[in-house]
């Protein structure tokens, strides 16, 4: 891609309203465009880089074996009413409108009541399970404080997964599984050495949901760390006979403000029996569907590593979700050696299959540069008239600084793709 063509403005301030480091850096780098406190668009840069933590999400989603479907925004209100959260005492996050026709209708904040009642029509017998189903879908949930970027949004995207199983033992398969695969994905992303599993309130069947916590100062939840096990436990549940129950003492703790970036949970069959879905088991008898339930926020998840990696000049993303691998960086003007050089180098790369932001632009070198480090792709190539000279590139490292001179061939080797 050509940055002289890219669709996008970097821009020294961020609007004044925005006070969250995770919107004010993406807003500056071109990647999110703010609508309103809460709402964001995702630019062609950002897009890129929420569209390869999906491909990541994805890949284990479809690991596990679950398939990908897509649920409505639009929710009847008899659904919800029959587990009693269309009450907004009950669901504080409800956006609700009126139909022309008349009725009410309610705009998806989560999903596990309209799926579990779609598969009263698909599930019967124990020969239909198990049935693993996910989607990326975006909630709307009208959330008082909006005030941490898209990391809390009233408009966002999560990954949710849904299991109907026979019984607790099939569950326990796939709930374990699932575990597996989310610390597979936050490792991927990059948050691996500082997302937790994390024992949490809330199993409406089990006594703890799963919560996965990443470290962070601005995190809005507080969490106790036990390193050696690799698990934490969240404040809420911060009790005597807990630490027990998990083998662990008080003093083996650290506390840490951390951020929620998955949650999973274990409704065993009592929403199941609330929205009507039974089914025949092999001894013949009618019971419930085991559900299970995953949620990622994936434009937390992006928000997160905004937040987390950035540096005083910009955003530094891992090269698994970089919305670009390399940026080339042309040094020339119009038309001489040295532009001509980039050029060439820049369809070397494309050839090869890199993934190339070109900065073929007419500007100077220090508000390329300043653009570069704001943008954050993690390798930079400079084709400047001293490298050339010498037959090499300047490759610099966007975390750690360090450069290096090398060849064409020696980058094509490292950074193939
Ligand atoms: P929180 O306590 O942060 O409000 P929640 O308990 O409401 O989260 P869930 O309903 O379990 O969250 O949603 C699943 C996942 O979706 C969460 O783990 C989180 O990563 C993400 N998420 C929840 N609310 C938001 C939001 N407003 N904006 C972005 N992501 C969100
Ligand atoms: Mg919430």
């Amino acid at each position: 891609m050509r940055q002289s063509r890219l669709f996008t403005k970097t821009r020294r301030e961020a609007p004044k309203d925005e006070v969250s480091k995770n919107a004010q850096l993406l807003i500056r780098a071109g990647f999110i465009h703010k609508e309103m406190a809460g709402v964001y668009a995702y630019l062609p840069l950002g897009l890129r880089t929420l569209e390869k933590i999906k491909a990541i999400v994805r890949e284990e989603m479809d690991a596990l074996g679950a398939q990908e479907l897509i649920m409505t925004s639009l929710q009847r209100k008899e659904v919800w009413e029959k587990t009693d959260r269309w009450d907004e005492a009950k669901v504080d996050v409800w956006f609700k409108s009126k139909l022309a026709a008349g009725g009410d209708v309610g705009f998806g904040w989560s999903h596990e009541e309209p799926i579990t009642e779609m598969m009263t029509q698909y599930l019967s017998s124990y020969r239909d399970l198990p049935v693993y189903v996910y989607q990326f879908q975006t909630k709307l949930r009208n959330e008082l404080r909006a005030k941490s970027g898209i990391m809390r949004g009233r408009e966002f995207v999560m990954k949710d997964m849904y299991s109907y199983t026979a019984d607790a033992a099939e569950h326990k398969k796939i709930y374990d599984a699932a575990i597996d695969a989310y610390l597979r994905i936050y490792r991927r992303v990059g948050l691996g050495d500082r997302t937790f599993l994390t024992f949490a309130s809330g199993g409406a069947f089990t006594e703890f949901s799963h919560e996965f916590q990443t470290l962070s100062d601005v995190g809005e939840d507080t969490v106790y760390v036990h390193r050696g096990r690799g698990i934490a436990i969240n404040e809420e549940v911060m009790r005597d006979d807990v630490l027990s129950k998990l083998g662990v003492a008080r003093n083996e703790l650290e506390k840490a403000k951390a951020i929620e970036v998955g949650n999973i949970f274990d409704f065993g069959g009592a929403k199941s029996e609330q929205l009507s879905l039974f089914f025949k088991n092999e001894a013949g008898e009618n019971v419930p569907v085991h559900l299970g339930s995953y949620g990622i926020g994936v434009t937390r998840l992006m928000g997160v590593l905004a937040e987390v990696f950035a540096d005083d000049k910009g955003l530094v993303w891992p090269a698994t979700v970089a919305p670009f691998r390399i940026h080339l960086i042309s040094l020339g003007k119009d038309g001489d050696e040295v532009a001509r050089a980039a050029e060439d180098l820049y369809e070397v790369f494309k050839n090869a299959g890199l993934e190339v932001l070109f900065d073929d632009r007419d500007l100077r070198a220090g508000e390329k540069f300043a653009d570069a480090d704001l943008i954050g792709i993690p390798t930079r190539v400079v084709v400047g008239r001293d490298a050339l000279a010498k037959g090499a590139l300047e490759v610099t490292d966007r975390a750690t600084g360090a450069v290096e001179l090398i060849t064409r061939e020696e980058i094509l080797r490292t950074y193939h793709a």
